[in-house]
């Protein structure tokens, strides 16, 4: 018998008492490891009931006993860290290196939410007419809730809840059925680091349960992280419903090359930022656009990319590791397929991958195309694998407006020597991200996660000071107080 995984409800790991299970597997064996329950109507109502009811005690809670919260959470998550990366490396395959990194870039998050308190400052302004003040407050919403993918199975839900509770919200956490057990470490400890009961639930399932948060009259407010048309839907849904929605969704995203770049980096960089994580990023470089005679590279590119490959995270050579499941496999190998038959050139083709003693695994090799066209499937569709389609442009002006005109805005990246170049580059690219001589520009938590168009649906952003504007409401008061009402003896006064 396989675990079933518990449900997080009013402060207790709870057995659901659902009889809709859905296998949890190890993606490099196929071993199924856990099921995960989907929870039923009565348990969703437990677990928003709850939130709602502490959320009442929890916003009186002082906002530095908020902060201390977070700082011992941090604490616990860095002395747990390597114990959260192997339940990633169990449940979606991560080498462990990357796997560390999934949580520490997590922790980072929860370290700017222990920062609440100047966070949570308002505006004054004195005298706006005589004896008349306005100042403003801000104040939390009520219950939160997150919904997540599979792909950062620590880092996004820690992009949500620490800085919805740090802002005095209670938070319902739906994480992806495809790794739920990373989760319910982190809620784990969250208790440990003193979190009162009630203040986060965590609801295993998958489209029905979201179905319930969405159309839920208690819940507030909704982060979503994952594919476009489920991003779309909860957008639509969500926002139909009256409530505010922040919705994450899938990306595409171009590195230009300018023939003035340094090689070697330039190389370095495509082959971590193509294939790293087995491409399961939504910042993964996934187009390479060479401008001008930096199409020479691309050989040498194919060649060193093809030097790394997937493995288990038990290797320490591996590069990375499986695709999540079998259909997501199939999924990639048909884009494929479909690259080759559209006509692009496939110069190292990962399709028919093995790896010594996983004979189960959902391995895909590292892959390379060129000659592709925005016509073709390989380029309109975001891959989610190791995959790396290279373009070439005769100058600046055509990347940018190649970039320009694709539907996503998530992430971009320039590699070049001139100052001029890039300064165009970031000046005039629709995205939201952009690295100069950086290929996956992620920032840092006291900035915010700020993709654009087809990738984000929503207005204020992840983490950093927009998360707060998020998850909190603005109070305005003005004020008069009149001298002639100040007592000179009164009992206080005598
Ligand atoms: P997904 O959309 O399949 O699932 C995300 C969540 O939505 C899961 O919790 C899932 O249970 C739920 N869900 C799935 N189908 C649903 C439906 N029909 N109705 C309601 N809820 C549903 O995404 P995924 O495959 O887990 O994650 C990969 C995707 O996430 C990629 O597209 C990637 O680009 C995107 N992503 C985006 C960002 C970002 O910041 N923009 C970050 C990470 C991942």
């Amino acid at each position: 018998m396989t675990q079933q995984v518990k449900l997080f409800i009013d402060g207790e790991f709870v057995h659901s008492n659902s009889d809709k299970l859905i296998p949890v597997t190890n993606p490099a064996t196929q071993e199924v490891i856990a099921q995960v329950p989907c929870a039923t109507t009565t348990e969703m109502q437990q677990a928003i009931d709850s939130a709602k009811a502490a959320f009442k005690t929890w916003k009186e809670v002082p906002v530095s006993e908020r902060a201390r919260l977070m700082m011992r959470y941090a604490q616990l998550l860095k002395d747990h860290q390597g114990e959260i990366a192997a339940i990633i490396c169990e449940e979606l395959g991560k080498t462990v290196e990357d796997a560390k990194g999934d949580v520490w870039r997590g922790i980072e998050v929860v370290e700017q939410a222990a920062n609440i308190p100047s966070l949570m400052m308002g505006e004054t302004v004195e005298n706006v007419a005589r004896s008349i003040d306005t100042y403003s407050y801000i104040q939390p919403l009520g219950v939160c809730a997150g919904i997540t993918p599979f792909n950062f199975p620590a880092m996004i839900p820690l992009w949500m809840f620490p800085m919805a509770i740090a802002c005095g919200n209670t938070f319902i956490l739906k994480p992806s059925e495809q790794d739920p057990m990373t989760v319910n470490k982190l809620a784990e400890l969250f208790v440990k680091a003193g979190a009162p009961k009630g203040v986060l639930q965590v609801v295993h399932g998958a489209k029905e349960q979201v179905d319930t948060i969405l159309h839920h009259p208690d819940i507030k407010a909704i982060s979503f992280v994952g594919s476009v048309n489920v991003g779309q839907y909860i957008y639509k849904t969500g926002t139909d419903n009256l409530k505010r929605v922040q919705a994450f969704a899938g990306a595409k995203n171009h590195m230009v090359i300018m023939p003035d770049a340094n090689k070697q980096q330039v190389i370095n960089a495509l082959v971590g930022a193509s294939v790293g994580a087995a491409g399961q990023r939504c910042m993964a470089i996934s187009v390479a656009v060479f401008v001008g005679s930096a199409a020479e590279w691309i050989p040498e590119v194919a060649a060193a990319i093809g030097k790394v490959g997937p493995g288990h995270y038990s290797n320490d050579k591996a590069a990375y590791g499986p695709q999540i499941s079998p259909q997501a496999k199939a999924r990639i190998l048909s884009l494929i397929a479909q690259g080759k038959k559209e006509g692009a050139t496939c110069l190292l083709d990962g399709s028919d991958c093995q790896v010594d003693g996983y004979p189960n695994g959902n391995w895909v090799g590292p892959t390379v195309f060129s000659d592709v066209t925005t016509e073709m499937e390989i380029y309109k569709q975001e891959i989610f694998g190791p995959v790396l389609t290279t373009m070439t442009v005769a100058n600046l002006d055509q990347a940018i407006e190649l970039v320009n005109s694709s539907p996503y805005g998530n992430g971009t990246s320039i590699f070049t020597a001139s100052g001029a170049a890039a300064r165009k580059y970031q000046h005039n690219i629709e995205v939201g991200q952009v690295g100069i001589n950086v290929p996956i520009p992620v920032p840092l938590p006291f900035f915010s996660f700020t993709g654009w168009k087809g990738s984000f649906y929503g207005d204020q952003h992840a983490y950093g000071k927009q998360a707060v504007r998020f998850y909190t409401e603005t109070k305005t008061i003005t004020a008069r107080w009149f001298d002639d009402d100040i007592q000179v003896s009164g009992p206080n006064m005598s």
